[in-house]
């Protein structure tokens, strides 16, 4: 069984074909800048050069035809004809309160969809667009969703909600709902494998630390608590977005700088986190050689992303009533030693003992990095939400 996996934007469409008899990529891609000028597809067959094929896609619909196309190619195509993809699996970021898990999609799945926009109005509406593109040029094909804020569902209420009027709740639908839920239940499931426990027997925290980055405890196989908010604007200080902040903040800057509550919140997404801070890049890697350079803002922001990361473990630990595994993943957490190490310090007294040379050595790829003797294991899995998305869609066309 072959499937097709699209994560659509409001311009973009990255897309990858598995193989589901050995979950390997048969081949990945991109197009960008569609409906704009300049359109193009990167095409990568898996062992092969990338293809650039650069050609005008007025909208969504031509993308998939031009993925479709690449992916029947004579030269650089892997499969011979389209009838070999069974079912296209779709990540959609927004599934609110109504859906807390994959589902094949069918006209009410594209309303609901469509009534989670307010939720998240840039990419849910892209999402869509990439529903019915394939839908369209697909005909017949199988869709499924798979929603980021799925795996948070599980949430206890008084984890998720805000100390608000209840009416926002009942009315507006504000609580926390979490994000990267793919990655964070594919990297918990992923680490119950590799220590040979079920996952209903671990309390795991797992750190998706990237660009965007989040926390998540996962008891019982199920998210308890995560750090993203109603928006993936809140938690641990990000690349560029400000973390969790006293939401006082956000008038008194609107007044001290005279500016909207909209402009607020492209300040607090865009140009805060360890970029902010640093005034030197949101690029973990830009950071630490200017923090190695004696760049003291650099250094701060770094302190500041670990001292954040860490508030978060800690509450976890305390509501799970203990911990046995911490998990590294994202770009950050999979190649990052340092910080690795940074985040695990001075934590014996909790069980978690980080092998220090061995942590050093590790850089995408899974192994457990904590000493043989450790309580607590610490453990980096490489994030894979595409193979996720994937056996999800597997699962639901049984
Ligand atoms: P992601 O959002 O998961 O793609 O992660 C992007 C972040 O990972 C960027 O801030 C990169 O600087 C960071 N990153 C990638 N590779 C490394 C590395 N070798 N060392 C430190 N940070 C890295």
């Amino acid at each position: 069984m072959k499937i097709l996996v699209i994560n659509a934007g409001s311009s973009s469409l990255k897309y990858q074909l598995i193989d589901m008899e050995n979950e390997s990529v048969m081949a990945k891609g991109l197009c960008e800048r569609i409906g704009i000028e300049g359109s193009k597809l990167n095409h990568t067959p898996n062992g092969g050069e990338k293809v650039v094929i650069e050609k005008n896609m007025k909208d969504h619909s031509d993308a998939i035809a031009m993925v479709l196309e690449a992916l029947t190619d004579k030269e650089y195509g892997v499969i011979g004809d389209m009838s070999e993809i069974s079912a296209v699996g779709h990540r959609v970021v927004h599934g609110g309160e109504l859906f807390s898990g994959s589902v094949v999609i069918d006209d009410k799945v594209k309303e609901a969809i469509k009534e989670c926009t307010p939720l998240a109005p840039l990419h849910n509406p892209a999402n869509l667009i990439g529903i019915e593109a394939c839908e369209k040029t697909m005909p017949g094909v199988p869709q499924v969703g798979v929603f980021d804020t799925a795996f948070h569902q599980t949430m206890p209420k008084e984890a998720y909600m805000y100390g608000l009027p209840y009416d926002l709740y009942t009315d507006y639908k504000v609580r926390r709902y979490g994000f990267h839920g793919t990655s964070h239940k594919y990297v918990s499931v992923r680490t119950a494998e590799i220590l040979g426990k079920a996952p209903e027997d671990l309390k795991i925290i797992t750190c998706h630390l990237g660009n965007g980055s989040s926390i998540t405890a996962v008891e019982n196989g199920k998210s308890v608590g995560t750090s993203m908010g109603f928006t993936p604007l809140a938690g641990t200080v990000m690349g560029t977005r400000c973390g969790s902040i006293d939401p006082a903040i956000v008038k008194f800057i609107a007044e001290a700088k005279n500016v909207s509550v909209a402009e607020v919140d492209t300040l607090m997404n865009k140009e805060s986190g360890v970029y902010g801070i640093s005034g030197v890049s949101s690029d973990f890697r830009d950071l630490d050689a200017a923090a190695a350079e004696g760049n003291e803002r650099a250094k701060l922001a770094l302190d500041m992303f670990v001292y954040s990361v860490r508030k978060y473990i800690g509450q976890y630990i305390v509501q799970m009533g203990g911990v046995d595994v911490i998990v590294f993943t994202a770009g950050v957490g999979e190649n990052d030693a340092k910080m690795r190490e940074a985040i695990t310090r001075n934590l014996e007294f909790l069980g978690i003992e980080l092998d220090k040379e061995k942590n050093a050595s590790v850089r995408g790829r899974e192994e457990i990095v904590s000493t043989e003797g450790s309580r607590v294991k610490v453990v980096v899995v490489p994030t894979n939400e595409e193979l996720m998305i994937a056996r999800d869609t597997k699962e639901l066309l049984k």
